[in-house]
């Protein structure tokens, strides 16, 4: 994308906490970026304040019920803005005309479909939903490869490795360019000094209350668990090409320090900043160049000091979930996401205690056994995804709140 040109974009997951944020460093940049079309689940009011802000020439919620909703809210007043719903309707989204860059922040499994035929158009994608290269990790690098799709991560921990890898990166593999480590930094969410027999107690409430962060419920939880963090360790193993055994996990409570790489001659790069979406967003919009995001400079001397632990595997039993997942191969991975987001929306809604999601994850993947060559197919892949949701189904009956 040229500099002097205008990018077009397309932002599925536009009402949410990466969408919104997108759209506050877009809006600091008039005349730079034109929104051709936005997307979301169903909350109206939201899309229907962005539509008046942002004008796309499409707005479509997934929601057939909301997209009518919001039909009836802006027909008078933006006959510009063609509205569309349902699974088509996000499809489109992905593949609208003149659209240059694709922001994925669709939270879940709700997001593959989008984002993968935003790859097979080519369009530079900037991804968050992290889901996405949990359950199709492989089939999705290779269709972005097979079209040409630039992917920038926007997750802070990988877009903090991409940023400390070299220009040659991605043409050149890790090992070509001395890398021997990846080290992704986790802050340990709002339980990490919480004496581990309170667990059972915790709300959804205390669980999305994290230290540093604001963000969807949803990754709040997968924070809390540190699911998010292996889930990420799956993120960065598919978009780098790195042997799990290459990629490590240090909490780091302040989240000041996003990632680092570490190099064969015993060199450590490390990318710093506030705590705020909007840094690594506003790289992986201006990307090559750098833009401003509305984030506030770091203060070093201010903040004094950063912090470094192992994680402890009994009070995260998530994170090696998510090792061995990664070992197993193939489905495994989409198992334990399927079964995670089901669980962690239990967890949401009152049905199960906090510390049944771990219970139901690992009753999932052990009675599904998956393991070997991955599912080469959208088809394979989403009938994987069904059948984890219906034995979380089944596993979350047997939990008692
Ligand atoms: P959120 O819950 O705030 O927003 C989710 C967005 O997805 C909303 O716009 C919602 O309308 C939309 N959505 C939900 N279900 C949908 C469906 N079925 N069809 C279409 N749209 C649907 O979540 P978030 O915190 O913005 O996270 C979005 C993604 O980004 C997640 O995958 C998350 O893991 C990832 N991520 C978020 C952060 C963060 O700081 N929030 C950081 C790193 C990665
Ligand atoms: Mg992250």
């Amino acid at each position: 994308v040229a500099h002097d040109a205008v990018t077009g974009l397309s932002i599925l997951g536009a009402t949410g906490s990466i969408g919104t944020s997108t759209l506050d460093v877009v809006a600091r940049h008039p005349g730079r970026f034109r929104v051709r079309a936005l997307a979301a689940h169903r909350d109206v009011k939201g899309m229907a304040r962005l539509c008046r802000q942002f004008r796309p020439e499409l707005a479509v919620m997934a929601d057939p019920a909301a997209a009518q909703a919001l039909y009836r809210e802006l027909n008078a007043d933006l006959p510009g803005t063609r509205v569309e719903g349902g699974e088509a309707g996000l499809m489109q989204a992905a593949e609208v005309e003149g659209v240059d860059c694709v922001v994925a922040a669709i939270v879940g499994a709700a997001g593959l479909l989008p984002t993968l035929a935003a790859a097979r158009q080519g369009r530079r994608i900037l991804l968050a939903n992290k889901e996405v290269l949990v359950m199709a990790g492989e089939l999705f690098m290779a269709e972005a490869r097979a079209h040409g799709a630039v992917v920038l991560p926007v997750d802070s921990e990988h877009n903090a490795i991409f940023q400390c890898l070299p220009d040659a990166y991605p043409a050149r593999d890790l090992d070509s360019l001395g890398v021997r480590r990846l080290i992704l930094t986790a802050s340990g969410g709002p339980f990490r000094t919480r004496a581990p027999d309170t667990l059972v107690r915790v709300t959804p409430d205390e669980a999305c209350a994290h230290p540093n962060w604001s963000m969807g419920r949803k990754i709040s939880v997968d924070s809390a668990t540190m699911m998010n963090k292996g889930l990420e360790l799956i993120e960065a193993c598919r978009l780098f090409s790195a042997e799990p055994r290459r990629v490590d996990v240090v909490i780091h409570p302040q989240s000041i320090v996003h990632s680092l790489v570490e190099y064969r001659d015993g060199s450590m790069l490390a990318q710093l900043g506030q705590p705020d979406m909007r840094i690594p967003i506003a790289h992986a919009l201006g990307w090559p160049e750098r833009l401003e995001s509305g984030v506030a400079p770091l203060d070093l001397t201010a903040m004094g000091r950063l912090d470094f632990e192992q994680p402890d595997p009994q009070r995260f039993p998530c994170l090696q979930l998510a090792y061995d997942a990664l070992e197993a191969g193939g489905d495994a991975c989409a198992v334990l996401n399927a079964a995670n987001e089901i669980a962690v929306q239990a967890f949401l809604d009152g049905r199960i205690g906090y510390t049944a999601i771990t219970t139901v994850v690992a009753a999932v993947l052990e009675r599904m056994n998956a393991g070997g060559a991955s599912a080469n197919s959208v088809e394979a892949i989403r009938a994987v995804d069904a059948e984890a949701r219906t034995m979380a189904g089944q596993a979350l009956r047997e939990q008692v709140v």
